[in-house]
C-alpha cells in the first residue's frame, strides 16, 4: 500500500505557518511529510501575487500524497504600526522624553508619526503605548492639538531600539476601529477567490466583528477568530459561537495582558470552544527558540504538550516553521512530542477533564453515543457520512478515543478538517442507500488503513442520504475482510 494511504494516528492537528523559509513546493512537501496537517499562510507579509504559487503548491501536493490538505489565510487585522525613522531606526533611552504626532516627516530620536487617528481621540493621560511586542513602553505624559497637528507626549518607561514601522499595542485604550481594513478586505477577496479552507480574523473585539467577515465570505470558507485582545476576552462565549473556531493568539494576549494572565486564559479558551464544539487552535512560540536551534528547550516541550493534554484541536508554529533555520525539524518536533503525550495511557482521561455535555440534540446524543458505544464494545473506528462537517464536529468534540473517519462527497468539506481533532477525512461520492454506506464505510476503513479484518466500526449517517444536518443513524458493524473489493 501507498505510505500517504496510511492515516497518522495523531488526534492534534499541526498547523505550520509559511514563510520565506517554507514557500517551495519542496518546502511544502517536506513539511507536510513531517507531520503539517494545515498550513498557515499569513497575510501581513508580502503581497497577495507572492501566495499564489504556495497555494498551488499545497493543491498540487494534495493530488501526489492524495489526502486533502487544509489552507488558512490569516488577515492582519487592525495592526497598529509607528511610521518610519530617517535613519530607519532610533535608540529610546529609558527615561527620555518621546514624542508621537500625525506627521508624515521621518522620524528621529524626539518624535515619530503615528498613523492612526483614532489613538490621538481615545488617549488618556497615563496610558501605556507598547512598542515592538512590548519590548519598549511608552507612557502618555500630554496630548494635544487637532487632526493633522494632534501630538501625545511621552515618557519612555522601557527604553531600546525601535525600528521602521513596528508594532504598537494600546492595552489600555478601546479604539473605536473597524475590524476589517482596507488591506483586509481585499486580502478577504483574494483568499476566497484562491479557494482557502479558513480565513482568519486577527483583533477580534466583539462578535459584531465576525459577522461582516462572515458576510464577505459567503460561505467560501470557515471563519476563524483570532482572539487576542482583552475586549475579546470579555464577550468570549458569544465570539465562539458567532465563528467556526479560534485560536489563542499568545503572541498579542501577552502583550496587551501580562503574560502570567495568558495560561489560565489559554485554559478557558480551549474549554469554552471544546464546549461550543469549535476547533481550536493554540499558537504562537510553540517552538521559539527552535527558529535559530535544532532543539527547543524543556519548556517548550512541556508547553506543546501541556495543550496537547488539554485537548486543543491543533498546535501551531509561527515563524519557527516560516522563517526559522529549522523549519523541517520543528514540524517534527511538534509531531513527536504529540505523539508521545497521545501515547501516554493518562492523555485520555486528562482530554476529559474538560466536560463536553452534548447539546439536546439528535446528532449531538448519536456524536456522545457513538463515543461511548466504540469504547463498550472495543470498536476500531467510527466513521461519519456528512456534508458540512458538522456531524464530523460533533463526533470530535466528544474526544473519542478511536479515529474518527470522514467520507464526504464535498472536497471543501474534506479539507476544512484539517483543523480538527481526531480526523481522517476522505473526499469521495456520495451514497444512495443504506446497503452502499455500510460497504462503503467498511471498504474505506479498509483501505485507508482505519480498520482490518476482525476489527468492528461505528458507523453514523443522516437517512436520507445528501439532507444536511440529518444525522439520525448510528450502526455498529463487524469488517469481514473482503470488503475491498467494491468499487470507489
Ligand atoms: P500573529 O497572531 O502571529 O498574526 O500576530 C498570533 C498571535 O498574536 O499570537
Ligand atoms: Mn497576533
Amino acid at each position: 500500500m501507498n505510505k500517504a494511504m496510511h492515516p497518522r494516528s495523531r488526534k492534534v492537528r499541526v498547523l505550520a505557518t509559511l514563510g520565506p523559509a517554507s514557500s517551495t513546493p519542496e518546502m511544502v512537501a517536506k513539511l507536510h511529510a513531517a507531520g503539517a496537517d494545515a498550513f498557515r499562510i499569513n497575510m501581513s507579509h508580502g503581497d497577495q501575487e507572492s501566495k499564489v504559487p504556495v497555494i498551488q503548491a499545497i493543491r498540487a501536493l494534495e493530488k501526489t500524497t492524495g489526502r486533502p490538505t487544509t489552507i488558512l489565510a490569516d488577515l492582519q487585522g487592525p495592526k497598529l504600526r509607528v511610521g518610519k525613522f530617517a535613519e530607519g531606526r532610533v535608540t529610546l533611552a529609558t527615561g527620555a522624553a518621546f514624542r508621537l504626532d500625525r506627521s508624515s516627516e521621518p522620524g528621529d530620536v524626539t518624535r515619530v508619526e503615528l498613523p492612526h487617528r483614532e489613538i490621538f481621540e481615545a488617549v488618556a493621560e497615563g496610558a501605556r503605548l507598547l512598542l515592538d511586542d512590548g519590548k519598549m513602553v511608552l507612557r502618555v505624559t500630554g496630548y494635544g492639538g487637532h487632526g493633522g497637528d494632534a501630538w501625545i507626549d511621552t515618557r519612555v518607561e522601557v527604553g531600546g531600539t525601535l525600528s521602521n514601522s513596528k508594532g504598537l499595542n494600546v492595552p489600555d485604550m478601546v479604539l473605536p476601529l473597524a475590524a476589517l481594513t482596507e488591506k483586509d478586505r481585499s486580502d478577504l477577496a483574494f483568499a476566497v477567490e484562491q479557494k482557502v479552507d479558513w480565513i482568519a480574523l486577527s483583533f477580534v473585539q466583539r462578535p459584531e466583528d465576525l459577522a461582516e467577515a462572515r458576510k464577505l465570505i459567503g460561505g467560501g470558507a470557515a471563519l476563524l477568530a483570532k482572539i487576542e485582545k482583552p475586549s475579546a476576552v470579555t464577550r468570549l462565549e458569544e465570539i465562539v459561537e458567532a465563528c467556526d473556531g479560534v485560536m489563542v493568539a499568545r503572541g498579542d494576549l501577552g502583550v496587551e495582558l501580562p503574560p502570567q494572565s495568558v495560561p489560565p486564559l489559554q485554559k478557558r479558551i480551549v474549554e469554552t470552544a471544546r464546549r461550543l464544539g469549535r476547533p481550536v487552535i493554540v499558537a504562537t512560540q510553540m517552538l521559539e527558540s527552535m527558529i535559530t536551534s535544532p532543539s527547543p528547550t524543556r519548556a517548550e516541550v512541556s508547553d506543546v504538550a501541556t495543550a496537547v493534554y488539554d485537548g486543543a484541536d491543533a498546535i501551531m508554529l509561527s515563524a519557527e516553521s516560516a522563517a526559522g533555520a529549522w523549519p523541517t525539524e520543528s514540524v517534527t518536533m511538534m509531531n513527536d512530542i504529540a505523539d508521545s503525550v497521545e501515547r501516554d495511557p493518562a492523555h485520555g482521561d486528562r482530554v476529559h477533564f474538560t466536560v463536553t455535555k452534548p447539546d439536546p440534540t439528535t446528532a449531538d446524543a448519536l456524536a456522545e453515543a457513538a463515543k461511548s458505544i466504540a469504547a463498550t464494545v472495543s470498536a476500531t473506528a467510527i466513521i461519519c457520512f456528512t456534508m458540512s462537517g458538522s456531524t464530523a464536529r460533533r463526533i470530535a468534540r466528544e474526544r473519542p478515543a478511536v479515529p474518527i473517519l470522514v467520507l464526504t462527497p464535498k472536497v471543501e468539506t474534506a479539507r476544512r478538517m484539517g483543523l480538527l481533532w481526531g480526523t481522517h477525512a476522505v473526499h469521495t461520492k456520495d451514497v444512495g442507500s443504506f446497503e452502499e454506506m455500510v460497504a462503503k464505510a467498511k471498504r474505506m476503513a479498509l483501505r485507508h488503513g482505519i480498520a482490518k479484518a476482525g476489527d468492528r466500526v461505528i458507523i453514523c449517517a443522516g437517512v436520507p442520504f445528501g439532507t444536511p444536518g440529518s444525522t439520525n443513524v448510528l450502526h455498529v458493524v463487524p469488517i469481514i475482510g473482503d470488503e475491498l473489493k467494491g468499487r470507489n
